[in-house]
C-alpha cells in the first residue's frame, strides 16, 4: 500500500519506519523533520509516575508501551545501526513539603490499588539511592519500571532506520488531506497533489488543521524546558530520572550521557506561542535547585519551548477517521515518547486490516464521533 505520513516527529517517524519494514511504500512529508515537541521533550518513559486517578486507560496504554520499549529500542538499533538512547536506571519521585508528601502518599496508594510496583522511601533512603538529592527532600517513591530515552538520539535513529528501509522524506508542508467522501485520494501541498491510498496524520499540535475530522480534537499545550551540563568540580548528576513536587509544583530532571541533565517542564495553553519566558526559566531553575542543589554549578546550555499535541481527554487519537485510508496518530500530549512503540504497532495493525493492541482500542478517535454529531 502507498502511505503518506504527514509529520516527522517521534510518532510519524516511528510509524513510517515500522510501516515500511512491514512492506508499505512510505513517503513522509515534513518541512522541518524532528523539529517539533519531539526535539525538545524530556524523554521520560513514565506511565506510572505520570498516573492520575481517572486516567486508567492512559495508564494501561502507557504500561503496555513501556513494556514494548526495550524490544522497540533493540529493533531500532539493529535497523539503524545507531543507539536508540534508552536508559533503564528507573525513576525516583521526591517530595519537599508536608503537602507534597501527602500527595505522593495518595499516588502510591492509588498505584498499589492498581497493582503497580512502587516503593515508599524516606528522605534519607532516597538520598542513599541518589546522593544528588538535597536536604529539602523529605521522602518519596522509587519506581524502577519507569524508563527514559534521549529524544535526540532516538530521532536520529528513527530517521536512519526509515531511510534504510526505503522511507522517502519530502521536506514540504501538507496543506490538507483530500478525500472523495468515502476514501482518501491524496494530500494537497502548495500547488501540488500527492496521490496515495492512505494517509497518516501525525503532525503533532498542528494536526487539527489537516482534515475536518480532526477539527477541535487536538490543541497545542506549551512546555518550556532547559538543558544543563555538569561542569568539572560540581556535584555529579543523578543517575535516575528525578521527579519532584516542590510546594505543589511538579519539576523533573532527566539525565543524559556525559553529564547532561534535562530540566522540565512548564505547562500553558497559549496557542502556538513558542517563546521561552523569563518566568518559566526562573520557576524551573528555582524548583530544580531545591531538589538538586548541585545544579547551581552546572552550565545552562539551552532553553526551549515545544507544543505538546493535547487531546480532549489526554488519551491520544490512534485509528481511522472516517474516509477509508485516513488514519490519525496524534494527540499524545505529554506522553508521545512513551507511547511511540504501541502507537507504531497499532498503525501497522490498522494498515494490515487487523485489530489494534487491546490497550490501544481506547484511543480510537471514534470515541469523539458521538460528541461531534450531537454538537452539530
Ligand atoms: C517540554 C516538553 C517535554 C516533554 N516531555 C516528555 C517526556 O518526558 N516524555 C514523553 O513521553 N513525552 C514528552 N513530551 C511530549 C512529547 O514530546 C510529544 O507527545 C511528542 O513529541 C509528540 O510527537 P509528535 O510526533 O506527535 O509531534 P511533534 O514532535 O510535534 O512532530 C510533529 C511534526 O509535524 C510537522 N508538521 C507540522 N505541520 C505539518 C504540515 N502541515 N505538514 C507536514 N508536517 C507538519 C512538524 O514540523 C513536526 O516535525 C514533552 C513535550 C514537551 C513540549
Amino acid at each position: 500500500m502507498n502511505l503518506v505520513v504527514v509529520g516527522a516527529g517521534v510518532i510519524g517517524l516511528s510509524c513510517a519506519w515500522r510501516a515500511a519494514a512491514a512492506g508499505h511504500a512510505v513517503t513522509v512529508l515534513d518541512p522541518a523533520p524532528a523539529s517539533g515537541a519531539s526535539w525538545v521533550a524530556g524523554g521520560m518513559l513514565a506511565p506510572v509516575t505520570e498516573a492520575w486517578p481517572g486516567e486508567e486507560h492512559l495508564l494501561d496504554l502507557g504500561v503496555e508501551s513501556v513494556r514494548r520499549w526495550p524490544g522497540f529500542a533493540a529493533d531500532l538499533t539493529a535497523a539503524a545501526g545507531l543507539p536508540a538512547g534508552l536508559r533503564t536506571e528507573g525513576t525516583v519521585v521526591a517530595a519537599t513539603g508536608a503537602g507534597d508528601r501527602a500527595e505522593l502518599d495518595a499516588l502510591a496508594a492509588y498505584l498499589t490499588r492498581l497493582g503497580r510496583a512502587v516503593d515508599r522511601l524516606s528522605g534519607r533512603e532516597l538520598r542513599r539511592l541518589e546522593p544528588a538529592l538535597g536536604p529539602d527532600v523529605r521522602g518519596g517513591l522509587s519506581v524502577p519500571g519507569d524508563l527514559a530515552v534521549d529524544n535526540r538520539v532516538l530521532l536520529a535513529a528513527l530517521r536512519a532506520a526509515g531511510e534504510r528501509v526505503g522511507v522517502r522524506f519530502v521536506e514540504r508542508a501538507a496543506e490538507t488531506v483530500l478525500d472523495d467522501g468515502t476514501r482518501v485520494t491524496g494530500v494537497r501541498l502548495d500547488g501540488d497533489v500527492v496521490e496515495t491510498d492512505a494517509v497518516l496524520v501525525s503532525a503533532g499540535a498542528h494536526s487539527a488543521s489537516l482534515h475536518p475530522a480532526l477539527d477541535g480534537l487536538v490543541r497545542p499545550v506549551k512546555g518550556e524546558i532547559l538543558r544543563l551540563a555538569h561542569r568539572t568540580g560540581a556535584f555529579p548528576p543523578p543517575s535516575r530520572t528525578v521527579r519532584a513536587l516542590v510546594d505543589g509544583r511538579p519539576v523533573y530532571a532527566v539525565p543524559r550521557d556525559a553529564g547532561g541533565l534535562v530540566v522540565g517542564a512548564t505547562q500553558a495553553e497559549t496557542g502556538f506561542d513558542t517563546d521561552v519566558t523569563v518566568g518559566g526559566v526562573r520557576d524551573l531553575l528555582r524548583d530544580a535547585e531545591r531538589v538538586l542543589p548541585g545544579i547551581a554549578e552546572y552550565a545552562l546550555v539551552e532553553s526551549a519551548a515545544g507544543l505538546r499535541p493535547g487531546s480532549l481527554d489526554n488519551l491520544p487519537l490512534i485509528g481511522g477517521l472516517g474516509p477509508e485510508g485516513l488514519l490519525a496518530a496524534t494527540g499524545h500530549g505529554r506522553n508521545g515518547m512513551l507511547l511511540a512503540p504501541v502507537t507504531a504497532d497499532a498503525v501497522v495493525a490498522l494498515l494490515r486490516g487487523d485489530a489494534v493492541p487491546g490497550q490501544a482500542k481506547a484511543a480510537d478517535p471514534g470515541r469523539f464521533a458521538t460528541a461531534r454529531t450531537s454538537r452539530r
